[in-house]
């Protein structure tokens, strides 16, 4: 059976004020790089994939293992079985999803080595890792080259999300230097709730929505917890003295 046309794939999500056809259509010339494909990076790809991005870049160097399946909504239990890389998991039931979105999968951790082939071309970079290095080593990459990128941490239940654009702060402005893993939240020592995961994303994607039609709020550091529940927004200055952004 044909689908219908795009018009009506995406009638309820322009009627929306705030977005409209003006960001649909940045969305569908966008390209939209994932840095990890476990719980961020599956919800953020479901998400922009159902949404109609126009490329979607994915990398993950992992396998699917029962303990991801309470958080990880791209997979399941056959995953699990058939010992399936996240790559492959993800790009199966992405594939069903919307068939206008060109996805590239990179089944490697992104690197000092590789992390210029991948991000080079990105409009946005989404950050869905789970270690603080491979976050400094995406800001350095995008501050160097002007692409804006949105971090995001989450453990227990709650989380932070910081928008990255050229010009305003940075991950460096806000640690000035990397902090030792004992020193922060991390879903291995403190676990995480899907539900910590599912808000840490719906802010995050929107954030990444408001940088391509350039509503988003330089500097916006925004804590939730999901349980409280709460949202704050506290308001990050560009630091005079940061080794990265200056
Ligand atoms: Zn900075």
């Amino acid at each position: 059976m044909r689908l219908a046309s795009s018009e009506s794939r995406f009638l309820r999500q322009v009627a929306v004020p705030e977005f409209g056809e003006a960001t649909q259509k940045l969305l569908e010339k966008a390209t939209i790089a994932l840095v990890g494909c476990g719980a961020l990076g599956g919800l953020q790809a479901e998400l922009l994939v159902r949404m109609g991005v126009g490329e979607l870049r994915f990398a993950d160097f992992d396998v699917v293992s029962l303990m991801n399946l309470h958080r990880q909504i791209l997979y399941t239990e056959e995953d699990v079985e058939q010992g399936r890389a996240k790559i492959a998991a993800a790009l199966a039931k992405l594939s069903t999803l919307n068939r206008a979105v060109r996805l590239v999968a990179l089944n490697e951790k992104v690197t000092a080595h590789n992390i210029n082939d991948y991000l080079t071309g990105a409009t946005v970079v989404l950050d869905a890792t789970d270690n603080i290095e491979t976050r400094f080593l995406i800001n350095d990459w995008c501050v160097a080259h002007h692409v804006p990128w949105v971090y995001t941490g989450v453990a227990g239940t709650s989380g932070m999300i910081l928008p990255v654009v050229p010009g305003g702060p940075c991950l460096r402005c806000f640690y000035p230097e990397i902090p030792e893993a004992d020193a922060i939240a991390h879903p291995n020592k403190d676990g995480v709730l899907s539900t910590t995961v599912a808000m840490a994303v719906s802010l995050q994607v929107t954030q990444l929505l408001k940088i391509l039609n350039k509503t988003v709020q330089v500097g916006d550091l925004i804590r939730f917890n999901v349980w409280e529940p709460s949202v704050r927004v506290l308001k990050l200055a560009k630091n005079p003295a940061c080794s990265c952004c200056n």
